[in-house]
């Protein structure tokens, strides 16, 4: 290698990378291509800075290095955004994986929504102006007897609406043992101060008793609002006490004020379809309606098992209040959203809540589940030449956790493939799962990878066999 050799001149140029036919025919658009072919050269010029010579510059160059570098980063590229995956975790309502997966007709509802113009804010038979969520709300008082019913973005929407729409620049008491933090950046405290809400704390963290609440309203006379958060995420045990939502109620209307409790989860069992018994001391929708509280807050996408959305339910006038507020139009659901809740309603309307994916995978035996975990077992040790070279195979019954924020204790018992890698790797075997295609999640728990067949959907035992022969073919030190 002569001393004049300047690496940086053997650097290819972005034309002539982008022209070398794998690149060509990778199917990416040209935006993308330059893009990363800059970025691939970028990084070139950085190693050169750091001491790489000509002759390992054009080493590089001959031997392909920065046509795999891109190609690489394209199929990154690819996989990155809301993909669908496998979700082998176990857990159903994991809300970094989508939460619910809606019934088909919901999705096939919510295309066809999305797709189209779409009857959204007009009475298709009076030609008359109505509101998006009249039907939605027409449909959950059929189904649960509430009054009536509102449709926002997601449950923080409908907490924040609650607030604002009833003690904005107020106050609003809350037990100190419901200043709940429920996952992420949704903290009580915090979004109540966001919605110019004065937080009037009462009781302690284990016991709160109906007199704190008497003291609170008499010493804060701007108290406009009851609130009842339930403790979706964690329990209190042992010397504890609590006010049910119904004294709550009682006393809101003693006293002239409205009282709101935030369900979380929304358990609710539709007519004709088998309990979720599973679930232990998760507050059901029923009893908080019951209750006699004025709304009722919860998801959408936890236990009703339909597309995210805050809904709340309750009296009348107080949604109307709520429907009223500028708010409301800021935080409102949009048409998408609402076509598959519409579904997912009339489902279970129609006895069909059994068929709801979140309430089938959560319903599901240990015993249903044994023979589908030997069967992905059989399947995946055709592969154990390849990519499960040097795994331990076995199936081993497990437990698995509901998710989401609701019931943290409960705990389902189920079956799941156990793979232990030789190497005891089995995080690097997840990290490949996860970027391989399709995408597959699985847990890690004491060197080995578990894959819990409760959360299998239809179809995908053979995408999750699929996974595994990909990754054979893949790149085993990535
Ligand atoms: C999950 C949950 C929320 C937040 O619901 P999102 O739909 O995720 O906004 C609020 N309150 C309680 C009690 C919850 O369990």
């Amino acid at each position: 290698m002569t001393q004049a050799a300047n690496p940086f001149r053997e650097l290819p140029q972005v034309d002539a990378l982008l022209a070398d036919p794998r690149l060509t025919a990778a199917g990416a658009s040209r935006e993308l291509l330059v893009r990363l072919a800059q970025g691939c050269l970028g990084r070139a010029r950085e190693r050169i800075a750091a001491g790489w010579s000509a002759g390992e510059v054009v080493a590089w160059r001959d031997g392909g290095g920065p046509v795999d570098e891109v190609l690489d980063e394209v199929r990154r590229d690819r996989g990155r955004g809301v993909v669908p995956i496998v979700n082998a975790t176990g857990v159903v309502l994991n809300t970094g994986l989508g939460r619910a997966p809606v019934h088909p007709e919901a999705a096939a509802a919510m295309a066809a929504a999305a797709a189209s113009y779409c009857v959204l804010e007009v009475d298709r038979f009076s030609g008359e102006r109505n509101r998006r969520d009249d039907r939605l709300s027409e449909l959950l008082s059929r189904l649960t007897g509430a009054e009536a019913a509102i449709a926002v973005n997601n449950c923080a929407a409908a907490v924040v609406l609650t607030l604002a729409g009833f003690a904005r620049g107020k106050g609003a008491v809350l037990s100190r043992g419901e200043l709940v933090e429920i996952g992420g950046s949704f903290r009580m405290p915090d979004v109540m101060e966001q919605a110019c809400v004065r937080l009037i704390e009462i009781g302690t963290t284990n016991k709160t008793h109906l007199v704190d609440y008497e003291r609170a309203l008499d010493a804060h006379p701007d108290a406009a609002l009851l609130l009842k958060v339930h403790r979706s995420n964690f329990r209190v045990r042992g010397f504890t006490q609590e006010i049910e939502p119904a004294e709550l109620a009682k006393l809101g209307a003693a006293r002239g004020l409205p009282v709101a409790y935030d369900l979380g989860s929304g358990r609710f069992d539709p007519p004709g379809a088998r309990a979720l018994g599973e679930l232990g001391d998760e507050p059901r929708l029923e009893e908080a309606l019951a209750s006699g509280v004025d709304v009722v807050m919860h998801s959408g996408d936890k236990l009703i098992g339909g597309p995210q959305a805050g809904l709340i339910l309750g009296r009348r006038e107080a949604i109307e209040a709520l429907r009223a507020n500028p708010l409301y139009r800021a935080l409102r659901l949009d048409k998408v959203a609402l076509a598959g809740l519409e579904k997912t309603v009339e489902l279970m309307l129609a006895g069909r809540g059994d068929e709801l994916p979140v309430r089938r995978l959560l319903t599901r035996s240990a015993e249903e589940l044994e023979p589908e975990a030997q069967a992905l077992a059989r399947a995946l040790s055709e592969h154990m030449n390849g990519a499960l070279a040097g795994c331990e195979l076995s199936v081993a019954p497990q437990r698995s956790q509901p998710g989401s924020g609701s019931a943290p204790d409960v705990f389902l018992d189920t079956w799941a493939v156990r793979l232990a890698p030789a190497d005891g790797r089995a995080d690097r075997l997840a990290r490949r799962l996860r970027a391989g295609d399709p995408a597959v999640f699985a847990r890690v728990h004491e060197e080995a990878l578990w894959l819990d067949v409760r959360t299998l959907l239809p179809g995908d035992a053979e995408r999750l066999v699929q996974a595994f022969a990909g990754l054979a073919a893949g790149d085993p030190a990535n």
